[in-house]
């Protein structure tokens, strides 16, 4: 796995190529606010070693990235008075990601903000969600 990729655009920023708002920098991580905010304080977090997709990166990056989530919430709900936060990650271009550069996107969320996913809940046929469960169990019992 490359450490940075020299077209990636969050790379660029991580070099200083780029200018951005910075709101973290860490030895594994870097976050900034969002240039086209769906609301004021929309920070990306995002790893320092270039990864394009979720599955791309090892459990302990993973980790290492996540575990900067509560104090960054925190701080973003204390600094834009936001009552709840969405994280999101758009994993793949058919899930709406266009930086391939693994990010969590943070979105402060506020009573009547307007914001919200189409989430068209389905239900599972008859016998559907067992044999899913043992599709997924066994790719698990094969790592
Ligand atoms: P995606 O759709 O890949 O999940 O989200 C990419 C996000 O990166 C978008 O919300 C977009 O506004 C943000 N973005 C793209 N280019 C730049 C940039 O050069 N600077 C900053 N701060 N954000 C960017
Ligand atoms: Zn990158």
């Amino acid at each position: 796995m490359m450490t940075t990729d020299a077209d990636c655009v969050f790379c660029k920023i991580m070099a200083g190529d780029i200018p951005s708002h910075r709101v973290l920098d860490t030895e594994d991580a870097y976050a900034f606010l969002d240039i086209a905010p769906l609301a004021s304080g929309h920070t990306l977090l995002i790893p320092r070693r270039h990864a394009r997709r979720m599955e791309d990166m090892t459990p302990d990056a993973a980790a290492s990235l996540a575990r900067h989530l509560p104090t960054l919430v925190q701080a973003i709900m204390s600094a834009t008075g936001a009552s709840g936060v969405n994280i999101l990650q758009n994993n793949g271009s058919v899930a709406g990601q266009v930086v391939d550069h693994v990010h969590l996107h943070i979105v402060p969320r506020r009573d009547g903000d307007g914001l919200g996913f189409r989430w068209n809940a389905g239900t599972y046929a008859a016998g559907e969600a067992e044999s899913l469960l043992e599709r997924i169990a066994g790719y698990l019992e094969t790592r």
